[in-house]
Formats: structure tokens, C-alpha cells, sequence
């Protein structure tokens, strides 16, 4: 199962097998890691055509392809294939972590005197690559207000233009913590009015991360590159670090060619690892949302919680909610509430709980749950935080595998303590 013809299955299929050929191990039916760091030629003449095959294009020569695995090696190869799969691309390229991905794709899209047109609010990491890093490197970036409003797009992309041309649009939808949307198809249109004005089209890039290829597909609405932290929803297991950018086999081509110089590619075992955690990736998404629908319907009815800010609760008729319809097949898992009062309620509350785990990240079959104020959005001045809704009173839950009933008991025992 890795030909073209096969390109018509569900990705419930696809995701078991496609990307590996049990042909190319000795009929094993599963892959085997390959440690290794380096490959062995046949002789002279196959190590002179592998190198114009890896750097002219050129025809694979018989035997292996492999180089050194710096530059791509087997697991890395068929954890590729079947992102791009599920991502519905042509190829794509992964990462030793998201940051990594993310970073690549600014260092190898834009260029000093550009600018960068950005959603708020927006991970931690690319923040401080947007603040912190670019403008070192003479790229100025911009957010929009609102990224479900066409008019808030096109207004912040007049705004960079008169500083610069927009390289990049870097979206990122459903955001964290807060699940504020974007409207990826109306970027994709005010990105074509600026690559008319400017005369090149910026590149419309999607942080997927919150929802994973099974609940959102940006590249189907728009969007030029797909970039998922693999460390999330797709690795699952919060044992590994990963990230993947998926899209047209030229972006993507650029980014593994910088790769190289970079070090930033995947890891044999690593790559191993997350190629069999998308086995199950379907199923984990399935069963984390309907957890999660428990636990913010149990939440949203209790007594000293303020708020819930679960995405299948965004209230109907709302632009928000029209776009959230097109864009994502369910709700995902992870979402924040308030609870009343501040940061000593919260920190009472966290400190009974027994089955939910305190850690930052998400997407593991495990159930962790953070304070953002003081954890994940600790180094970002307060009223940044505030202004996208991040509050002393704000928690964020990534509700994992775990039976529903045991989780709503955990919240319930930790909520009687405040
Ligand atoms: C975790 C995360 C990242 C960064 O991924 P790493 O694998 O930790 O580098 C980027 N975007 C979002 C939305 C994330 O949650």
C-alpha cells in the first residue's frame, strides 16, 4: 500500500499502512528502525548517481537511495509519505520538533525588508520568533485583530504593506489556549490581493496543531502549507518531539534542502515512533473529544466555574461558529474555563486533583491540565495575555484517553476544595 492508485482510501486506512512496503525489510510487517547514520554504496558509480539523484533530481538509481541521515534516511522517508497523506499534500517534511518546522519555514520564506502577517494570539515559541528573533533580521511582524473578519485580515495586511512585502501569512487556528478561529479561506483571498499588489504571493501557512489532520484540513481550504507540532495529537503519547509542514512538493522541497544545513530533520526512532502512533491517531481523536464533551458539558454546569471556552459550545449564529462549521470536522480536546475567583482558587483547585496531571503540552493519552498565566504564558507581559483573554482565573485542559466518568469525579472532588 504505498502506489498512487491507493490515494482514493480513508485515511483510517491509509494511516496503517501507506508510506511502508514490507518488500523493501525482508517482508517484516511492520518497518524496522533503521539506526544508523550513514549508507554504504554498491560501488563508485552508485554513490555519484545517488548524489545527482539527491541533488539534480535526477532518476533513483537502483539499489538504495539513502545518503546520510542527516539528509534523509528510511524512517524519516515513511513518516513523510503518510503525513503528507492525511494532510492531503504532495509531500511533506518533518521536523525534530514543531519549533523547528516553524522556525524553517520563517528563516527559508522570508527575507530582510519583509514582513509577516500573523493571527493573535499565537504559540509561545512562534511569539517569540515573531518579537524576538525577526525583527533582528529586519522582518517586522503584524497581527490581525480578528481572524474570522475578512476586513480585520485585509486591514493588518495594508498596515505591513505599507512597511514591507508580506512574505508570510502564519495562521494559526484553532489558537492556544483560547480556540479563537481564523477564517483560512478569507486569508487565502486577501493573500491573492496582496500577491497582486506586490507582485508574489505571500504564503499562507496554518498551525494545525490544535486538531491534526484528522479534524482539520487547511490545505483544502486555502492554505499553501500545513504545520502540525507532532509532538501534540499525532505523536499522542507525550514520549517524543516532532513537527511536520506539509504542501506542494516545491515549498516543501525548499524547506528539506535548508533542513540539511539546518540539523533540524527527525530522528530513526523518533520517526519510528510517530509512524506507528498515527496508526492509532484516528481512534485517539475520536475518543478525546467525546472526553472532552463530557468534561466541558460537566464543567460549564458547575457552580464555581465561570466559563468554558470548548469550541462545540461557540454560541450559534456567530461568525466564529460559521467558520468553525466549514473549517473542522469536531471540536478537538483541549480548551480552557475560568473558575471564580483568581490564581488561589486555581492553584487550590490543581493541587486536589488526583487523576488530571499538572504539565504543560497536550494531545497525550493522558489528561494534563495548566494554569497558562503562570506557566505557558509565564514570560508574556500581562496585558498581551489579558487582551487575548488569559486571565489569573484561566485554566487549560487536554482531556486524554482516560474513562470520562473518572476525570468529571477528579474535577468534581478538586472544585469542592475551592
Ligand atoms: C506545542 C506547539 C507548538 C510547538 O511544537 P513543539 O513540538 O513543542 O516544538 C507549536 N504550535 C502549537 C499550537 C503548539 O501547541
Amino acid at each position: 500500500m504505498s502506489g498512487e492508485s491507493d490515494r482514493e482510501l480513508h485515511p483510517d486506512t491509509l494511516t496503517i499502512g501507506w508510506g511502508y512496503d514490507p518488500a523493501s525489510a525482508l517482508g517484516a510487517a511492520k518497518p524496522p528502525v533503521y539506526l544508523t547514520s550513514t549508507f554504504v554504496y554498491k560501488n563508485a558509480a552508485h554513490a555519484k548517481a545517488v548524489h545527482r539523484a539527491y541533488f539534480d533530481k535526477a532518476e533513483a538509481p537502483e539499489g538504495s537511495p539513502y545518503i546520510y541521515s542527516r539528509l534523509n534516511h528510511p524512517n524519516l522517508d515513511m513518516v513523510e509519505k503518510r503525513l503528507a497523506v492525511l494532510d492531503h499534500a504532495e509531500d511533506a517534511a518533518v521536523f525534530s520538533s514543531g519549533m523547528a518546522a516553524i522556525s524553517a519555514i520563517m528563516l527559508c520564506f522570508a527575507r530582510p525588508g519583509q514582513t509577516i502577517l500573523h493571527t493573535k494570539p499565537t504559540y509561545g515559541g512562534t511569539d517569540g520568533m515573531l518579537y524576538g528573533f525577526l525583527p533582528q533580521m529586519g522582518v517586522a511582524p503584524f497581527g490581525v485583530e480578528d481572524g474570522v473578519s475578512e476586513v480585520s485580515l485585509q486591514t493588518t495586511a495594508n498596515q505591513a504593506l505599507e512597511k514591507g512585502p508580506i512574505a508570510l501569512f502564519m495562521l494559526e487556528s484553532p489558537a492556544n489556549p483560547t480556540g479563537a478561529i481564523v477564517d483560512i479561506a478569507a486569508a487565502r483571498r486577501v493573500a491573492d490581493a496582496v500577491a497582486a499588489r506586490q507582485g508574489f504571493a505571500p504564503i499562507v501557512s496554518v498551525d494545525n496543531t490544535f486538531l491534526g489532520p484528522f479534524v482539520q484540513s487547511p490545505l483544502k481550504l486555502g492554505a499553501d502549507l500545513c504545520m502540525t507540532s507532532l509532538t501534540k495529537y499525532c505523536g499522542g503519547h507525550s514520549d517524543l518531539l516532532a513537527g511536520g509542514v506539509s504542501g506542494p512538493a516545491d515549498k516543501v522541497g525548499v524547506l528539506k534542502a535548508q533542513r540539511t544545513f539546518f540539523g533540524s530533520h527527525l530522528d530513526p526512532f523518533s520517526s519510528w515512533l510517530l509512524l506507528r502512533s498515527f496508526e492509532t491517531l484516528g481512534l485517539r481523536c475520536e475518543r478525546a473529544a467525546s472526553n472532552a464533551l463530557a468534561v466541558a458539558s460537566f464543567l460549564r454546569d458547575h457552580a464555581k466555574v465561570a466559563s468554558v471556552n470548548y469550541l462545540g459550545f461557540l454560541p450559534e449564529g456567530t461568525p466564529a461558529r460559521a467558520v468553525f462549521e466549514r473549517q473542522c470536522r469536531a471540536a478537538g480536546s483541549t480548551f480552557s474555563f475560568r473558575i471564580k475567583g483568581g490564581e488561589a482558587e486555581a492553584f487550590r483547585m490543581l493541587d486536589r486533583l488526583k487523576v488530571l496531571r499538572l504539565a504543560v503540552s497536550l494531545g497525550g493519552s493522558e489528561t494534563l491540565i495548566c494554569h497558562p498565566a503562570t506557566t505557558t504564558h509565564y514570560n508574556v507581559p500581562a496585558e498581551r495575555r489579558l487582551e487575548v483573554g488569559v486571565t489569573d482565573a484561566t485554566l487549560r485542559v487536554s482531556v486524554g484517553l482516560e474513562h470520562p466518568d473518572d476525570l468529571v469525579a477528579d474535577l468534581d472532588q478538586a472544585l469542592a476544595a475551592v
